[in-house]
């Protein structure tokens, strides 16, 4: 059971979307797993390379 707070609020948790027809396809919310990561929609997996890039542009 995913935490209460990161349950993805689109599939309600279950990583599937049901269209008008009832065609199941996965949460583009979510990724599928029915949870939110909270840095998930940040990436913040190298903040120092974008400072770089930056400064190295200026
Ligand atoms: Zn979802």
């Amino acid at each position: 059971m995913p935490h209460k707070d990161r349950i993805c609020k689109a599939c309600d948790g279950e990583g599937l979307l049901m269209d008008d027809e009832e065609w199941r396809y996965t949460c583009s919310v979510c990724g599928g797993d029915g949870i939110i990561d909270p840095g998930e929609s940040l990436k913040p997996s190298e903040p120092f390379s974008v400072d770089e890039m930056n400064r190295t542009l200026e």
